[in-house]
């Protein structure tokens, strides 16, 4: 018998991570409070599964297989019999730290409580639970079936075995999971966010317009995307919030939002999602 997983959330990222968790042979209960987030997530795993075909990565008939191994489910007690839960809802501190305190009570002893979590500290949530030691970031990168980066976070009360148990699970997806500390953004995000920032500030202060910064980092750094293109891509809201977690939980002046940022979010320019953002997105 396989063993199950399960995600919470079945959001872009909560669809992913049962995608690939799926194709490795995972039995998945993929929950969410809101079932047409289920039936999306569905219908999308579906689509790139079909792309995976196109292009050769998967043979036909393993879709409808993979398809079959991830039961849809609104109630979190439906978390039972996971060995391990990941969970990917909503970017807000006061609903992982209450998600958590719920997983808490439903999971399974013995399993890993991982959270998918870009910027909230590890070490609070493990806190809301009796088990911080089981506690851990597996923090997956968008789309999570094509990108093979996962920074596993280890929290203050992490214990060996479940960082040596996550790092082991993330191989086991194809992944290449890397190590790091819990402290504000981790590294993608302590890295990536600064930069986006400065880019903004570019604009901000006319040193060049969007698509001239872009191509210098594309052509001059070799950076598969612009750091304004990837702004779009990622959420200008999601960039502000994490660099305020940055701002806030370093207490560094060189964290701070840019004005354009902010500026931006609250005209509800927000990149891809909303249609707009340094680029306009014509069919949104
Ligand atoms: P999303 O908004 O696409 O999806 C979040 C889902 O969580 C929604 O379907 C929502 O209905 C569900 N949800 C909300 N409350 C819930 C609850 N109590 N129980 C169960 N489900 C609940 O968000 P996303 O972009 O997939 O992000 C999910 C997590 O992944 C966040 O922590 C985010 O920081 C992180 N993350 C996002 C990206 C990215 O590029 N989008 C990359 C890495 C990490």
């Amino acid at each position: 018998m396989s063993e199950r997983a399960a995600v919470v959330g079945a959001g872009t990222m909560g669809n992913g991570i049962a995608h690939v968790l799926a194709q490795h042979g995972w039995d998945v209960t993929l929950v969410d409070v809101a079932p047409a987030a289920l039936e999306r997530a569905l219908a999308t795993i579906g689509t790139n599964l079909d792309r995976q075909v196109k292009k050769g990565a998967l043979a036909a008939e393993a879709k409808a297989e993979i398809l079959g191994r991830i039961r849809p489910a609104t109630a979190m007690g439906e978390v039972r019999g996971a060995s391990l839960v990941v969970e990917a809802a909503t970017e807000r501190k006061d609903l992982k730290l209450r998600l958590f305190e719920e997983l808490d009570a439903a999971a399974d002893a013995g399993a890993v409580l991982a959270s998918n979590t870009s910027s909230i500290s590890i070490t609070e949530i493990a806190a809301r639970t009796t088990r911080p030691d089981a506690v851990i970031g597996m923090h997956f990168m968008n789309p999570v079936p094509v990108m093979q980066l996962v920074e596993v976070i280890r929290g203050h009360a992490t214990s060996d075995a479940t960082t040596a148990r996550t790092m082991a699970l993330a191989r086991a997806l194809g992944k290449v999971p890397v190590e790091v500390n819990d402290y504000p953004g981790f590294v993608a995000n302590r890295i990536l966010l600064p930069m986006i920032n400065e880019a903004i500030f570019c604009v901000m202060e006319g040193v060049a317009e969007p698509e001239a910064v872009d191509t210098v980092m594309k052509l001059g750094m070799a950076h598969p995307m612009g750091p304004l293109a990837l702004a779009d891509f990622i959420g200008l809201d999601v960039c502000l919030a994490i660099l305020e977690v940055l701002h806030q939980g370093l207490g560094d002046d060189k964290y701070r939002p840019c004005p354009l940022l902010r500026r931006m979010v609250a005209a509800g320019h927000l990149g891809r999602k909303s249609g707009r953002g340094f680029y306009p997105y014509g069919d949104r």
